[in-house]
C-alpha cells in the first residue's frame, strides 16, 4: 500500500465495526485499480460522534465514506444532497465528498439486484418478491425491486407497521407493480409460497442455531432464495432453501458489489473494471480471520 501527501481517505463509520470486511476489501481493490486511497474504519459510539466525524470529513482530503448500522438513517440530515434512491429508502449507505459538498446515496439496493443477476442469472423485471424485513437493507432491496421492474412485492416484516409505512412511501413510484405489506406469520405463506425471489433482509441467521425466517415449507425448486447474512456460509435458511432445491444466493456478492458501486461513484468513473473478483477474496480471508459480529459489514 502506497501512503504519501497525495493519499486521499475513505472509510466505514458505524459501530461496532472492529471486525468490518470492508477495509481488507476496498484496500485489495485500490490497490489494484492503482489509486493513491486508503480505507479505514471510524468506530463512533453515538450520533454525536457521528456529526463530529462528518465535521471532520469536511476538512479533510476524502473522496467518499461508508455508513452502516446504526447510522444509515441519522446520516441522511448530515448529508447536503441526497440521490433519489436513497431517499426512497430513507437510508444511506455511502458518501460522495464533492468539492465540499456530501452527496448520500445507497448502493444497497443496486447491489442485491446485481449479485442475483452474476450469482443466480435473475432479472427481477416481470417477477414476484417476498422480501422478509423492513430496516434500512429491506427498504432499500425494495427500491432495487422497483428500479428494476418486478411486477408484485410483498413486504414480510415482524412489526407490520414497520412495512406498512415503507410501502406507502414507495407507492408514488410503482408503476403498475403491487406492493403489500404483511406481518410475519403464516398470513405471509401465500406471498412466500408463490414469490419467484425470496429475500432475508433481517438479522435472523447471524447466530449459530437461528433457526430459518420463513418455514422450510415454504420454499421450493424454481426460487431464487437470498440472505443477505454474509458472516456465516451457511445459515438454516440457506440450507432449507438449498434442501428443497431453490437456487441459493449468500449475502457477500451483494456485500462486495455494494462497496465495488462505491467505488465506481467515489471515482466519478462508472467505466472504471472495480475488481469485484479481488474484492470478494479479500473479504473472505477477512471474514476467516475474523468472523463478523452482528450488524458489521
Ligand atoms: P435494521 O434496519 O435494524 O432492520 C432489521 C429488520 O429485521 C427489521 O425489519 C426487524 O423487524 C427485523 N428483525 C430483527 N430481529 C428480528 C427477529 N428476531 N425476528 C424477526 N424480525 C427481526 O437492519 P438492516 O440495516 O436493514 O440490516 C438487516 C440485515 O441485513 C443485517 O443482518 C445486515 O447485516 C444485513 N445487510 C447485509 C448487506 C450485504 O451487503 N449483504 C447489506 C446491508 C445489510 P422489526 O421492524 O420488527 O424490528
Amino acid at each position: 500500500m502506497r501512503i504519501d501527501g497525495r493519499t486521499k481517505l475513505a472509510g466505514l463509520v458505524g459501530w461496532p465495526i472492529d471486525k468490518s470486511l470492508s477495509p481488507a476489501m476496498h484496500n485489495a481493490a485500490y490497490e489494484v485499480l492503482d489509486l493513491n486511497w486508503v480505507y479505514l474504519p471510524f468506530s463512533v459510539q453515538d450520533q454525536k460522534g457521528l456529526a463530529r466525524f462528518v465535521d471532520a470529513v469536511r476538512s479533510l482530503p476524502f473522496v467518499g465514506f461508508n455508513v452502516t448500522m446504526p447510522y444509515k438513517q441519522a446520516i441522511l440530515g448530515l448529508c447536503d444532497e441526497v440521490a433519489m434512491f436513497a431517499q426512497m429508502a430513507e437510508a444511506v449507505n455511502t458518501v460522495h465528498c464533492l468539492d465540499g459538498t456530501l452527496v448520500g446515496y445507497n448502493t444497497d439496493g443496486r447491489g442485491l439486484i446485481e449479485a442475483l443477476r452474476s450469482e443466480a442469472g435473475f432479472d427481477p423485471a416481470g417477477k414476484k418478491a417476498a422480501i422478509i424485513g423492513a430496516g434500512g437493507a429491506a427498504a432499500a432491496a425494495v427500491v432495487g425491486l422497483i428500479v428494476g421492474k418486478a411486477s408484485d412485492i410483498a413486504m414480510v416484516n415482524r412489526s407490520v407497521e414497520r412495512a406498512e409505512a415503507v410501502i406507502e412511501r414507495m407507492r408514488p413510484y410503482l408503476r403498475g407493480a403491487t406492493a403489500e405489506a404483511l406481518p410475519l406469520d403464516r398470513s405471509a405463506r401465500e406471498a412466500v409460497e408463490s414469490a419467484d425471489l425470496v429475500v432475508n433482509a433481517t438479522p435472523i441467521g447471524m447466530v449459530e442455531g437461528d433457526p430459518s425466517p420463513v418455514p422450510p415449507e415454504w420454499l421450493h425448486e424454481g426460487q431464487v432464495v437470498c440472505d443477505m447474512i454474509y458472516q456465516r456460509p451457511e445459515t438454516d435458511l440457506v440450507r432449507v432453501a438449498r434442501d428443497a432445491g431453490a437456487t441459493v444466493v449468500g449475502g457477500l456478492p451483494m456485500l462486495v458489489e455494494q462497496g465495488a458501486l462505491a467505488i465506481e461513484i467515489w471515482s466519478g468513473a462508472s467505466q472504471v473494471q472495480v475488481p469485484r473478483d479481488v474484492m470478494r477474496r479479500a473479504a473472505e480471508e477477512a471474514l476467516a480471520r475474523h468472523p463478523a459480529q452482528e450488524g458489521e459489514r
